[in-house]
Order: C-alpha cells, then sequence, then structure tokens
C-alpha cells in the first residue's frame, strides 16, 4: 500500500479542484436526507449510535411518537428504543439479500397516511446496509470474546471483566472476587478415554459452572482445562461456598464411557480484590492459591487470604 505522502500527486486543475471542493461541502453540508442520513450512518459501526441517527433523521421527515428495534444478535437479544408509544404503529422486518437485520416498529398518536409509511421504507432501505454491517460487526466481535468449544467467554473477555472489576472495586470500594477452578489430573482422562470425552467433559462442565452460580456473576474459559468465575459484591468466605458450590457440581458429573462412568473433580482458588491491586495481581494470587489447592491433593477450595 502507498504512503500518502509519497503518491506522486498530479499537476491539478485549479478548476476542478474547486470543484471538487464544492461537492465536497455539498456533501458535508448536505439538505438531503438520504445523503446525510447514509453519510452519519457511515461514520459509525455501533448499532445503538446508528439507530439513533436513524431515528433523528426519520423524525426530521416523519414525526413518530416512539421508535422500538429487536434482533437476536449471536444469541443475545438487542433491544433499541427511544421515544414513548401510542397507538398506531407500524413494523418492518429488515430483510436483506434473504437475511433478517432485525424488526423496526414505530408508534405514533395519528395514524400513518400512505405516503408517511411508503417515506418511512424509503428511508429504511436507505439504512439497511449499514445496519447489516453493525450487526455482523456485533457478531464477530462476539466471536472473538467467545470460547468456540463450550460457548462461554474466553481469556480476552476474562482480560477485559478483570481490568474492569478492579477499577470497580477500586473506584466504589466494593468487594469482588475471582475464583479460579483447574480439572484434576485432566491429561489422564484425554489419554484414557481420548479427546471427544475430554472435550464433551469440558462442556460439561462449562455449563455446569454456569448453572451452578448467579446471574450477575461470570464464568470464563481462560486456559485449556482452567475456568475462572467472577463474582462481583462478593466477599472471600461467601465465594469460597461458591467454589464448593461448583466443586460439588462437577464432582457429581457423570459421562457414560461404555459400561464405565467417568467423573472429574476440580480444584479452585479464590482471592478477593485488594485495594489498589490492578488485574494481573488479583490474577496472580487467585493462581497461588489454586496451586495450594492441587498441592492440597486436589478436589479442595483454597482462599488467599488477605485483611481488607
Ligand atoms: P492437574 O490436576 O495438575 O491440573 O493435572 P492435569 O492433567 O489436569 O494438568 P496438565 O496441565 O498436566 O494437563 C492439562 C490437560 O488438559 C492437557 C490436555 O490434554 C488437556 N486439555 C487442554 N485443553 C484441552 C481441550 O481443548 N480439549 C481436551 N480434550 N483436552 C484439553
Ligand atoms: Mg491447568
Ligand atoms: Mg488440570
Amino acid at each position: 500500500m502507498k504512503n500518502i505522502s509519497s503518491i506522486q500527486r498530479p499537476t491539478s486543475q485549479p478548476k476542478d479542484l474547486a470543484a471538487l471542493r464544492q461537492s465536497y461541502q455539498n456533501w458535508s453540508n448536505t439538505p438531503d436526507t438520504f445523503s446525510r442520513l447514509t453519510r452519519r450512518l457511515s461514520t459509525t459501526l455501533s448499532l445503538e449510535t446508528q439507530l439513533g441517527i436513524l431515528a433523528e433523521e426519520l423524525q426530521e421527515v416523519i414525526p413518530f411518537d416512539a421508535l422500538n428495534y429487536r434482533h437476536q444478535i449471536a444469541h443475545r437479544d438487542f433491544v433499541y428504543a427511544t421515544g414513548m408509544g401510542g397507538p398506531h404503529r407500524c413494523e418492518y422486518r429488515l430483510n436483506l439479500e434473504g437475511v433478517c437485520y432485525g424488526s423496526l416498529t414505530l408508534n405514533r398518536r395519528q395514524k400513518f397516511s400512505d405516503d408517511e409509511l411508503q417515506g418511512i421504507e424509503m428511508v429504511i432501505s436507505a439504512a439497511i446496509c449499514p445496519i447489516r454491517n453493525a450487526c455482523q460487526f456485533i457478531t464477530i466481535e462476539q466471536a472473538a470474546l467467545t470460547d468456540a468449544l463450550t460457548a462461554i467467554p474466553n481469556k480476552r473477555a476474562l482480560d477485559e471483566q478483570l481490568q474492569r472489576a478492579s477499577l470497580l472495586a477500586e473506584r466504589h470500594a466494593h468487594e469482588y472476587s475471582l475464583i479460579l477452578c483447574d480439572l484434576d489430573h485432566f491429561k489422564a482422562v484425554n489419554d484414557q478415554h481420548g479427546h471427544v470425552v475430554g472435550d464433551h467433559l469440558l462442556r460439561l462442565t462449562a455449563a455446569t459452572l454456569e448453572s451452578a452460580i448467579r446471574n450477575s456473576d461470570s464464568v470464563y474459559r481462560f486456559g485449556g482445562e482452567e475456568f475462572a468465575i467472577l463474582l462481583p459484591h462478593t466477599g472471600v468466605q461467601e465465594a469460597r461456598d461458591v467454589a464448593d458450590r461448583v466443586r460439588n457440581a462437577v464432582a457429581s458429573l457423570r459421562v457414560d464411557c461404555g459400561g464405565t462412568e467417568l467423573s472429574v473433580t476440580v480444584s479452585c482458588g479464590v482471592a478477593s480484590h485488594m485495594p489498589a491491586e490492578n488485574a494481573n495481581q488479583w490474577m496472580a494470587r487467585a493462581d497461588e492459591a489454586l496451586y495450594r489447592a492441587k498441592d492440597h491433593g486436589r478436589n479442595c477450595t483454597q482462599v488467599f487470604a488477605t485483611i481488607r
């Protein structure tokens, strides 16, 4: 690719440049709805920002009382709402090349006329490509934060959340705890039963951890057979109880391996966030506690004790 400063500039015709400059100014200050809408939408890949722009531009030409958008993106509900409803409504499914990119509803106190409905459809069709791009961007972003085998958040997601959690714990003096879980002797499971069974157990473990925690807690797969649980508003004693609950839930899993029943255990290390501690230091203390749990014979929980 050429660096812009190294491109040999043709000797420009002042007349052409003036016309280009005028065209640029027209483009950036255009009163034309569609040019302005598409130019503004092209400045962002945030679906939320795009829907805000769409609502603003649509409001300029066809007044409405409320706009609602809904879509399932990467297995999650995405909802955008602005304004308060009215009894009359029109609803559109945003379809492009056979794929649905959500549904958009407008509400109003007065009925929409046929002309207005046609206008709305034109505005929506000008917005649908940028909306498709924003939906795809969310899907890709989500995939980059999700573990492919277990479909739970991955190490990258954990790193981001740990940073955020350290800041929150610091700023609001919240109690925040981290549990690291490592399956015991998992190499032997693979060696004796094969990777397919090993993978199955990893998926089962992820699902078990997720169902053993509260909605406000979150589980991550951050290594091969290593999982982390982040617990906001949770002190060290409560986190220890959660770790023990999780251990018992994993230990009661059974996998039928053609006549024999396979089970696994997990060791847990717990550390609560300490004042002035960064994410790496917090993680290192949880890891140290996990190391001690392994040293204590596995299938147990160890806490990195601190005085807050
Ligand atoms: P310890 O109790 O000390 O943790 O022993 P371990 O055998 O669990 O630990 P070690 O670190 O020696 O081995 C981890 C094993 O986890 C090695 C590897 O076969 C397995 N593993 C890591 N990632 C995957 C995966 O994606 N699928 C499967 N099936 N196994 C994996
Ligand atoms: Mg390990
Ligand atoms: Mg292990």
